[in-house]
């Protein structure tokens, strides 16, 4: 079984992308910039935000982080957003989710500037991925997609099943994969027979936040199962695979963690250079 490494195709992709800061500021005279905009104290968004910032400072990114209490007002928020779009040493900017509850998220989403939308979260971003144009595309798919694609190059005719259909993971993951040609089934709660729909899979992406819902028995030989869960759980962070079970069958299989996590941070970079390089003319 080959076992996806993560960390270490997040480092190739770091390496790649710092060569090519490197290229775009001998060109332009000026580095791509990412602004992260944190709200609140929240333990998981302070170690995101940390982590993003120290990647962006290693591949030679301009790199802001705007802080706010949990009680900044919306408005506040908006606005400097719109600051932002307005700012040409800004790429890409980004606001850690989860938010506080009186912060509209939607609101704040379809604020940034598409072209700006470095987490491809906004309708303009999402419609253009649908429709096969050039987008932002959500980092955490992104990511898998890279590191399927390591795994088998050629996805032509693949069978591939998505567990979890929301539009941060699986959606995008789906649209990603039409886009090689693969036949897409995207699964969800509703789903009546997982296992069976899993058993014809050639690729599975499991994005649900279940600890191991996908069994070893649910797998057929030779498929491609990629773990995006991350679960704090009694024996630790375990993702939505049994890991141990499904490396009996699988041909190749990301550990949890050190699977996809890493290159989640690794494809919010490329998407920074990509927007800035979609800027210069
Ligand atoms: P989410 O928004 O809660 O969506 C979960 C999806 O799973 C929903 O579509 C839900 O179906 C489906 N689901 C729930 N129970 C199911 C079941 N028994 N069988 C099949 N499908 C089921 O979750 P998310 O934001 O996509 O996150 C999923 C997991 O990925 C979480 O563990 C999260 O922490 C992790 N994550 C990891 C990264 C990373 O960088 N590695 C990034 C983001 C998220 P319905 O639509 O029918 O409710």
């Amino acid at each position: 079984m080959i076992l996806i490494d993560g960390k270490k195709a997040a480092a190739e992709l770091r390496q790649e992308l710092k060569h090519e800061v490197t290229g775009l500021k001998a060109k332009y005279n000026k580095v791509p910039g990412l602004t992260v905009i944190l709200i609140g104290d929240l333990t998981p968004s302070q170690i995101y935000v940390r982590n993003k910032e120290k990647s962006a400072n290693e591949v030679g990114l301009k790199s802001e982080v705007i802080k706010y209490p949990d009680s900044v007002e919306e408005k506040t928020v908006l606005e400097k957003i719109k600051e932002l779009n307005k700012d040409e040493t800004v790429s890409g900017i980004l606001v850690q989710l989860p938010l506080p509850k009186h912060i509209d998220k939607q609101k704040v989403i379809e604020t940034i500037l598409p072209s700006k939308d470095v987490d491809g979260f906004h309708p303009t971003n999402v419609g253009n991925l649908s429709s096969g144009y050039e987008s932002s595309v959500p980092c955490t798919p992104l990511g898998c997609y890279l590191l399927i694609k390591k795994v088998e190059p050629n996805l032509n005719g693949k069978k591939a099943v998505i567990v979890g259909r929301s539009n941060l993971n699986g959606k995008p993951m789906t649209q990603l994969l039409l886009k090689e040609n693969c036949t897409v089934t995207i699964t969800h709660s509703k789903t009546k027979d997982l296992k069976a729909e899993c058993l014809e899979a050639d690729i599975i992406v499991a994005a649900v936040g279940i600890p191991e819902l996908v069994k070893g028995d649910w797998v057929k030989k030779d498929t491609i199962v990629i773990d995006v869960g991350i679960n704090k759980t009694d024996k630790g962070i375990v993702g939505d695979v049994d890991f141990d079970e499904v490396s009996k069958n699988a041909k190749a299989l990301t550990p949890v963690p050190g699977g996809v996590g890493p290159m989640t941070i690794a494809c919010l970079l490329k998407n920074t250079i990509e927007c800035f390089k979609r800027t210069q003319i």
